[in-house]
């Protein structure tokens, strides 16, 4: 006779009567992703603290959303067809190689969600993007940062370091945010060399636009020659589309149709869309992308005003500027504020100011002044 099988499934946990439905412990554990500051009714403020592109919408691109809102009785295309072919002939790359999202960050918790099992690790920089630890943990994996060093920048050789045989993602945010810098070509290269080619490698490139560094890489390139590198890409900063959220990554075929199957259907709204669509339009790319060499020729000004100043900051390509200040950096938001300055403060860390109106950046400078003395 054979035996009867010994092995019990465990009892399922009693519910309570009349307990709450418990969260998950990887969500109540959860750090909360904190907006930049909003200005208050009738507050007189510079907002340069969302890393947003001061420009309003173009006026062909405006035509393009009402004319879509119109429409808004439909469902938006499934697979946003028409904004892919676009964002794919912007990329040099395949209908294949582009998906789409709510914004980039949706983007990411939807690769996430492709490669990452619970309890896989994902490395990735520390301090940078706030969107990172929430996304790992939501995605049920596990974060493994690794601090980037005294001048802000990525330390891509310890990251490959960082990598174990639970590592299924790195995440390399270049530009960082908050901190600026890029990491450089051979940089990149020797990470992707040193890590398995099982590792997915996320390039975040949502500052791409605002690069001038030569030593920058070039990410279709690195992209089309490793299989396991993805870029992720926004119309948020340079193409001032952060309200209508529209993101997307650029990847092999076989990732990107993995990341198209778990990604919220009709995740891109049908105005969000048509403006992208016309974002894209070589008269409107020629003219947005001209307001970026404005906000890059403005950065350059706030560089250079600031050394002068004698701050020795990390070196920026990116729409924004870092101040280290560490425990000082909530009393230094706090007399930003009050000159009318909204400022990204990260508590005990540092304070993340964008680049603005020339306003606004004249003000950052005064402000700035001010610091040095405080
Ligand atoms: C702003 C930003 C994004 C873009 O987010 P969206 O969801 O596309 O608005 C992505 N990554 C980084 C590092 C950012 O700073």
């Amino acid at each position: 006779m054979p035996e009867e099988p010994t092995t019990e499934t465990p009892a399922p946990a009693a519910h309570a009567p009349h307990g709450h439905v418990p969260l998950r412990e990887a969500v109540d554990a959860l750090p909360p992703y904190v907006p930049g500051a909003r200005a208050g009714a009738g507050e007189r403020v510079w907002k340069l603290s969302s890393n947003e592109n001061p420009y309003p919408p173009l006026p062909s691109v405006l035509e393009a959303i009402a004319a879509a809102a119109t429409e808004t009785n439909r469902y938006p295309d499934m697979y946003a067809s028409e904004l892919v072919e676009a964002l794919a002939e912007h990329a040099g790359v395949s209908r294949e190689q582009v998906v789409v999202g709510n914004g980039s960050v949706a983007v990411l918790a939807h690769i996430l969600q492709t490669v990452v099992d619970a309890g896989d690790e994902v490395v990735f920089p520390w301090r940078s993007f706030e969107a990172y630890p929430i996304a790992v943990a939501v995605a049920g994996g596990t974060a493994v940062t690794v601090p980037v060093d005294a001048a802000g920048r990525l330390d891509l050789p310890a990251m490959a370091a960082a990598v174990t045989p639970r590592t299924r993602v790195v995440l390399v945010c270049t530009p960082n945010n908050p901190t600026g810098p890029v990491v450089h070509r051979d940089e990149l290269e020797d990470l992707v060399a040193a890590v398995p080619s099982d590792v997915l490698v996320v390039v975040d490139e949502a500052y791409l636009e605002f690069v001038r560094d030569p030593q920058a890489p070039d990410g279709v390139e690195v992209m089309n020659r490793h299989e396991n590198v993805v870029l992720l890409r926004t119309l948020s900063k340079a193409y001032g589309l952060a309200g209508l959220r529209v993101g997307y990554a650029v990847g092999s075929p076989r990732l990107v149709a993995g990341i198209r199957a778990v990604s919220t259907p009709f995740g891109v709204s049908h105005v969000a869309q048509r403006a992208a669509i016309a974002s894209l339009q070589p008269a409107a790319q020629a003219e947005l992308l001209e307001r970026v060499d404005a906000l890059v020729a403005e950065r350059t000004r706030v560089v250079e005003g600031l050394a002068a100043q004698g701050w020795e900051l990390p070196e920026t390509q990116a729409n924004f500027v870092w101040f280290p200040f560490g425990e000082a950096t909530s009393a230094r938001a706090a007399e930003a504020s009050a000159a009318g300055l909204l400022v990204r403060p990260f508590a005990g860390d540092g304070i993340r100011v964008s680049i603005g109106e020339r306003e606004a950046n004249d003000l950052l400078l005064e402000v700035a002044r001010r610091w040095r003395t405080a």
